[in-house]
């Protein structure tokens, strides 16, 4: 296959986290000297990976945790933002870490994807960190979950975030039937894109997750995405070229930014463009109505 780029979903051995949210199984765990070392040999064994293929990567951490806390992963990211052949790189993070390593970063390049939990950290810190990444002229996006207890803080934070700042909200799916039309309301209204952020029936449907798009775990897994089990095989034992294909979805729905994003139908790439992966929409088509409406309009036109 003639590959011009490939978008990789990285998520290392790393199970540890800062927080300790009710919700998630990685809580409040700190890593052990034994996967310290592991998570650490898998991602240099990957960034090894990046620097030696003679396509163009964009790569996005999405870690079971929090990553970008241990200097590795600050590291790891400043050195794909020096590469010619990276194009972007995003990670998901709590945004609880040291944000001195950015001065190394290849702005340019880099995107954090950034989750709000209200429930563990003051807005007022997650605000200054937010002033901290514009101050340093870092791309990124906030995000939180639309639990209905939270609204009130999730309105706060939409008020008080700069105006070019996205704020995605994700629907809590235990609360999504029970929601009224004024709770939706008031969540498009901080999110006009909530309603994008659905659950789609992708059963069948092309999908370019597996085509242009890969998931790799450290030991080299490549899946076609997060959510389909079934490997296609190995980063490290193969050219990852001979596992690239056109296929259907093989899954009954998809309903998360970083597997809906490669259904061609729905088109996000021409809202979100490079920041694609870090979910932060192209500044010219987040202020051109007609390209929100249309992204809209699909997004409610598919089954
Ligand atoms: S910040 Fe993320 S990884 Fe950490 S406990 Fe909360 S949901 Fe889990
Ligand atoms: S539609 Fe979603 S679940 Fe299906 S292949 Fe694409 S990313 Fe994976």
């Amino acid at each position: 296959m003639d590959l011009k780029h490939l978008s990789v979903l990285y998520r290392g051995p790393l199970e540890s986290c800062t927080y300790a949210c009710p919700y998630c199984p990685f809580a409040k765990h700190h890593e052990t000297p034994a996967e310290h070392r592991a998570d650490g040999e898998a991602l240099e064994r990957f960034l090894r990976w990046v620097e030696a293929q003679p396509f163009t990567v964009s790569v996005l951490f999405t870690p079971w945790g929090e990553a970008l806390a241990h200097a590795r992963y600050q590291q790891a990211i400043v050195r794909l933002g020096r590469l010619p052949n990276v194009r972007q790189v995003a990670i998901q993070t709590n945004l609880s870490g040291r944000l001195d390593w950015t001065r190394d970063a290849n702005l340019d390049k880099t995107g954090l994807w950034c989750t709000y939990h209200p429930g563990e950290t003051s807005a007022e810190r997650f605000l200054k960190r937010c002033t901290e990444l514009d101050a340093r002229g870092v791309r990124y996006s906030v995000g939180t979950v639309g639990l209905k207890r939270h609204l009130p803080e999730i309105e706060a934070m939409r008020a008080a975030l700069p105006a070019h700042v996205y704020l995605w909200v994700n629907a809590y799916r235990p609360e999504e039937r029970r929601a009224t039309p004024e709770d939706v309301a008031r969540l498009v209204a901080v999110d006009p894109l909530f309603e994008v952020n659905r659950r789609y029936r992708v059963r069948g449907q092309p999908c370019t997750a597996g085509e242009d798009a890969v998931s790799v775990e450290g030991d080299g897994t490549v899946r076609r995405c997060h959510f389909i089990e079934r490997p296609l095989g190995n980063l490290y034992e193969q050219d990852v070229r001979t596992l690239l294909r056109p296929r259907p979805c093989s899954r009954a729905a998809c309903d998360c930014h970083i597997g809906y994003a490669h259904v061609p139908a729905l088109g996000l790439p021409d809202v979100f463009r490079d920041g694609l992966l870090a979910r932060i929409p192209d500044p010219a088509a987040w202020t051109d109505p007609a390209a929100l409406h249309a992204l809209l309009e699909r997004a409610r036109a598919h089954p």
